[in-house]
């Protein structure tokens, strides 16, 4: 029979997977019962919402069987199982598409972990095995198909025989070498100890033959064998356990086993509320970001269970966009097992679930942020962006929940601050909450704008992301302080500025401004002396709500609409160029033509801004050097 290839994706990270050398081998047994798992979900669902159907509760197990003499592990399951395009689509592929892609090539040299980054699961078998067999049998279908698989050269399907309904797999487990004992995943106790380490929530039972010695009966000292079939796991789902009862590696690995991430979860909320609601949820707070978070694929919501029973992978609406990071389950007695996603999105007892979970992650931030300072920053660099977007997001509608949860580099530590934070040490004097944006923290520091603010000793935001300005104009103020970006007209410090112009030297900077303006006609709204800068000759200031940064970000939206912020062309009349361009002025109209250009595209280039035509630029350049 032909084999068939894996798509390529699949096949490299299967590769790296069978050479990395990864130390929890282990857990390829977590995901292969938390496949089953899954699996058994799908049927009792069907069963418990399709007359047609019925199972008793005897039928829903998983089965661990190891075998030393054939070197061989067998997980079986009652679920759904697999039709054979099932078995061909799921099995044929691995990991999610385009998680490859997302990874350095450097980053996936040896050792990489493949399997803490994307989970990939059924793949985690051949680990510790070098053929795969799995025989299934779909819900509905008469016949059972069999996929095989070596890893490396391919697999190959074809039809076999099976009796129930469900999957069988069996792994041929590899032969030890110098490194690596692999006859420990054929040991009873091992096994055992791995099961109940991860997958003791399980809810269905894992069952195992486990051999004992006894005394035999009647007698004092003789010994004899028996087998005797144990259910391994508790099966109470943790959500049902007493907080008290659980220690934060229970937690751990409950997340691992549900595949809510492939991270260790920076913190864990565990709600039982038993009022006019009722429900247990247990939510996570990851620390790392899912590869695909910011990316349209991302999708968000809790699972959600009736009474034990899972009804919906995603529900999308127990969580808010601005919190879409959180992963985990809501339990309720309270929902109907029958009810369709279009009808739970208008149930009240969900919609009070909701609220209550929201209320619930927001003080548990609040509380990182209070009490644990430097995990609550490793989950702002994670999720911050994600907060940001949510004060902007539905015309700020939540910036009141998210104001206090926000933070951005400053100048004065170079470190994270909270708006509550910078106001609170804001001078006597300050009107305003003082930002500045650019692409980086370096180039900001190099602005001309920056260095007037900073040297008044006045504190600085860094606005390094897109969405920071959009946030920042949703929120307006901060306890009633106004935001001003150090770019903008009026910054309410110019006032202490030494002795004011004579009224002579005013009318003089008028006419050669206004000439200056005429040079550049649509580009700016005005030429005018700088109350800002010190040691640079020129910069862009700007009026109006659009700043330069903004301007940056629509131009490259796919439905630009050419929106230009006002700009205005500041000089600096302590300069020696400003002396250049008053007897340019007076002698010379065609090099205040030339200067007034020069200046313009120097101060568009350190606004990171392109200069419209880089040629002429250079060539005037050339011009003033000749
Ligand atoms: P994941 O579980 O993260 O989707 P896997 O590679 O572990 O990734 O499995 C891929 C898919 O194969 C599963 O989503 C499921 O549809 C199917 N599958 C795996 N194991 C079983 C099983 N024992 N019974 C039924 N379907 C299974």
């Amino acid at each position: 029979m032909a084999k068939k290839q894996f798509k390529a994706e699949s096949k490299r990270l299967l590769e790296m997977m069978i050479n990395s050398i990864y130390t929890h081998r282990e857990v390829f047994l977590r995901e292969l019962i938390s496949n089953a798992s899954d699996a058994i979900d799908k049927i009792y669902y069907k069963a418990l919402t399709d007359d047609a159907l019925s199972f008793d509760k005897e039928s829903y197990f998983i089965q661990v069987i190891p075998d030393k003499e054939t070197r061989t592990l067998k997980i079986i399951d009652t679920g759904i199982g697999m039709t054979k395009e099932e078995l061909e689509n799921n099995l044929g592929t691995i990991a999610k598409s385009g998680s490859l892609a997302f990874k350095k090539e450097t980053e996936l040299k040896d050792g990489y972990d493949i399997i803490g980054q994307f989970g990939v699961g059924f793949y985690a078998a051949f680990m510790v095995a070098d053929v795969v067999t799995v025989t299934s049998k779909a819900l509905g279908s008469e016949e059972a198909y069999k996929w095989e698989s070596d890893g490396a050269e391919g697999y190959t399907i074809e039809p076999a025989e099976k009796n129930s309904i469900g999957t069988e797999i069996v792994l041929k487990i590899k032969e030890n070498n110098e490194d690596e004992n692999y006859d420990e995943f054929l040991e009873e106790y091992r096994l055992k100890s791995i099961i109940k380490k991860y997958s003791d929530f399980i809810r269905y039972p894992i069952k195992m033959d486990v051999t004992g010695r006894r005394p035999k009966e009647g007698s004092e000292n003789e010994f004899e064998d028996y087998v005797e079939e144990q259910i391994i796991n508790s099966m109470v789902p943790i959500w049902r356990k007493n907080k008290s009862e659980l220690t934060d590696e229970d937690y751990e690995n409950f997340y691992a086993e549900k595949r809510y991430g492939f991270d260790k979860p920076l913190k864990h909320i565990h709600i039982s509320v038993d009022g006019t609601i009722r429900y247990n949820a247990i939510l996570y707070i990851p620390e790392k970001t899912p590869f695909d978070f910011y990316s349209k694929e991302f999708e968000k919501g809790l699972e959600l269970y009736s009474n034990g029973v899972l009804i919906m992978d995603k529900c999308a609406d127990l969580l808010p966009d601005h919190f879409s990071f959180v992963k985990g389950m809501v339990d309720s007695e309270d929902l109907s097992l029958n009810i369709s996603r279009e009808m739970l999105q208008h149930d009240r007892q969900l919609k009070l679930i909701s609220k209550n979970i929201n209320k619930k992650i927001k003080s548990e931030l609040q509380s990182l942020l209070r009490n644990e300072r430097e995990k609550y920053e490793d989950f702002y660099k994670s999720f911050g962006r994600q907060l940001k977007y949510g004060v902007y997001n539905e015309f700020g509608a939540n910036k009141e929940v998210l104001q206090d949860l926000i933070m951005f580099h400053s100048s004065k530590e170079k470190k994270l601050v909270t708006l509550d934070e910078y106001v609170s040490r804001m001078r006597e004097d300050q009107k305003y909450i003082y930002y500045a944006s650019g692409d980086s923290i370096e180039r900001i520091d190099k602005l001309p704008q920056a260095e007037f603010v900073s040297e008044k000793g006045y504190e600085i935001l860094y606005f390094t992301e897109d969405i920071d300005e959009f946030a920042i104009k949703m929120l307006m103020t901060y306890k009633e302080k106004e935001f001003k970006s150090i770019s903008s007209g009026d910054l309410g410090i110019e006032g202490d500025e030494s002795k004011s112009d004579s009224e002579s030297e005013e009318k003089e900077y008028k006419e050669i401004f206004d000439y200056m303006k005429g040079i550049l006609a649509d580009k700016v709204k005005d030429v005018r002396v700088s109350k800002r800068l010190k040691s640079h000759p020129v910069c862009l200031a700007t009026e109006g709500d659009i700043s330069i940064e903004m301007e940056k970000i629509l131009a490259a939206m796919p439905d630009n609409q050419n929106i230009k912020a006002d700009k205005v062309l500041e000089i600096n009349k302590n300069h020696e160029v400003f002396e250049s361009l008053k007897e340019a002025f007076e002698n010379d109209k065609d090099k205040l033509d030339l200067y007034t250009k020069l200046l313009y595209n120097q101060a568009l280039l350190i606004e990171g801004l392109p200069i419209q035509d880089p040629v002429e630029f250079t060539n005037d350049i050339c011009k003033i050097m000749v």
